[in-house]
């Protein structure tokens, strides 16, 4: 069993205070017993923070590239014990585990390289004799708050880009998931990095409510529940503090009648039940146009009820358990009210056997794009099927949550795919893919109540972690 310990000011920090976390596998296993930050703890990390802030702001370009490719290099070269590590606390599948690492640690590299390309504008004066130009500095101090469902991809992708624009951060993972946060920053701790400039604290939402309300955090950057992200955008505005959010998605898919049918049973069961559904990107609703809807349905429930659900670790596992138990809860609450609305469970549902929180894949139909369960997102592997008479109807069902963060066609025609991508009300529009599984390099992020703020990942990263400031030279 592992000791979590925060890490302030360069050094690791026991506390009063702890509490274990479990593998959702096999419950009774302890992964680690985890540190809880006090209100006293996150201030520390914020002071050192903000005296960080300074040194680590006025790094230089190639400094920030060799602590950032230290960082992605480690990670990449410690993929597979990191994805054991991963699998053990989230219960993801291990070769999803290994991939998420993976990522991680080629976020890191990308950011090292955008740490060389940052840059301003040369713009053209009106005046005579006057030169303009434009210039990014860093924010200043940066808390990043982060779920348990990618405990190491979003974390890196914020803390790369934060770092590789010159802020120092304090990182406050899930409490669910605090084993993968804790070895990033040991791998952070032998990068080079100058103390204080990057720190970790650990615990419930406490830690991360004090975060958001210390006066000297310059920016907050939240990826979780809409709930939470609501909290944290009315403390911010009120206290002109730069924010920014990631939430929930009630992610489409669309089947067209012309679909290659093996390819649109593969995006469907992929989006919707892989990573156990939790995805903030998963396709809970696939909507079905008429002419294939039988078919699709009898193909999607076939390939379904194979699905191996089971030990994250164990070999051919293809599902592993849910998080947690309330998670587990949740997937069942979901499955009752969507049966009592008049859906019809046609497969999964249950609690499986064994210790772990192991759930079986659901599909239920209802029709009803207003039914509860086309418009909450559940974050599990719990899926609907809605049939519809046209594309004009699968667009306008696709369009009727109050989310946009995800959103996906299967069709072989290039007339309604390009209408789709149009008209699809979604900050990422997928073409005979699944709505989940994304790129690392490039812009990540929703619309109406999945996101608000400027877009992670990528190039678009720097909007938010950077300031811009105009020079005016005569
Ligand atoms: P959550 O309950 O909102 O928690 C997210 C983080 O916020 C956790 O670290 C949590 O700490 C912390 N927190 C809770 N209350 C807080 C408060 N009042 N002030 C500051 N921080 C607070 O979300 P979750 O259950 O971990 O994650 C699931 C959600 O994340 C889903 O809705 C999913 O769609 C969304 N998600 C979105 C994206 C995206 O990029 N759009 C990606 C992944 C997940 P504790 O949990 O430790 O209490």
């Amino acid at each position: 069993m592992s000791i979590f310990k925060h890490f302030i000011n360069g050094e690791w920090h026991a506390s009063s205070q702890t509490r274990p976390n479990h593998n959702p596998s096999q419950p009774n296993q302890v992964v680690g017993e985890y540190a809880e930050a006090s209100a006293d703890d996150v201030a520390l990390a914020v002071q050192a923070a903000r005296q960080a802030a300074t040194v680590w702001g006025r790094s230089t370009p190639q400094q920030r590239f060799d602590v950032l490719d230290f960082i992605g290099s480690e990670i990449l070269a410690r993929k597979q014990e990191l994805g054991h590590l991963l699998a053990s606390e989230e219960g993801k599948v291990l070769p999803e585990a290994i991939g998420e690492v993976s990522r991680a640690g080629f976020i890191f590299k990308y950011f090292a390289g955008e740490a060389l390309r940052m840059g301003g504008q040369a713009l053209a004066s009106v005046r005579p004799n006057m030169e303009v130009l434009t210039s990014r500095e860093a924010v200043g101090v940066v808390g990043l708050i982060t779920p348990w469902n990618f405990p190491i991809a979003i974390p890196a992708w914020k803390a790369a880009p934060a770092l590789a624009c010159g802020n120092s951060v304090i990182l406050k993972p899930s409490e669910l998931t605090p084993g993968c946060a804790w070895a990033l920053a040991e791998i952070i701790s032998r990068s080079g990095l100058p103390k204080g400039a990057f720190n970790l604290v650990m615990g419930d939402g406490v830690a991360g409510r004090a975060m958001v309300e210390d006066p000297h955090v310059d920016a907050i950057s939240f990826t979780g529940s809409v709930q939470t992200g609501k909290l944290i955008a009315q403390h911010c505005a009120l206290h002109m503090k730069k924010y920014q959010l990631e939430m929930g998605g009630k992610n489409p898919l669309v089947i067209l009648d012309d679909a290659d049918l093996n390819i649109a049973v593969e995006c469907a069961v992929n989006g919707a039940f892989f990573s156990t559904g939790q995805r903030c990107t998963a396709s809970s609703r696939t909507i079905v146009t008429e002419g294939i809807y039988q078919r699709f349905a009898e193909a999607m429930l076939e390939r379904t009820r194979k699905l191996k659900v089971g030990d994250a670790v164990a070999p051919n596992t293809q599902i592993g358990p849910v998080v947690d138990q309330r998670q587990l809860d949740k997937n069942l609450r979901y499955v009752a009210i969507g049966t009592e609305e008049g859906g019809q469970l046609l497969c999964g549902g249950e609690r499986l056997a064994g210790d772990g929180f192991f759930f079986s894949p659901a599909i239920i139909e209802n029709h009803n794009p207003q039914a509860r369960l086309n418009q909450e997102e559940v974050f599990g592997p719990v899926s609907t099927l809605i049939r519809v008479k046209d594309f004009d109807e699968a667009i306008a069902v696709a369009n009727a949550t109050p989310y946009g963060l995800s959103g996906g066609i299967c069709t072989s025609s290039l007339k309604y795919a390009t209408q789709f991508r149009k008209d699809m009300q979604a900050g990422m529009v997928m073409v005979n893919a699944p709505t989940a599984g994304v790129d690392y390099h490039v812009p990540f992020g929703g619309s109406k109540a999945s996101s608000f703020g400027p877009r992670e990942q990528g190039n678009m990263a720097v909007e938010f972690y950077t300031k811009v400031k105009t020079h005016y030279i005569a």
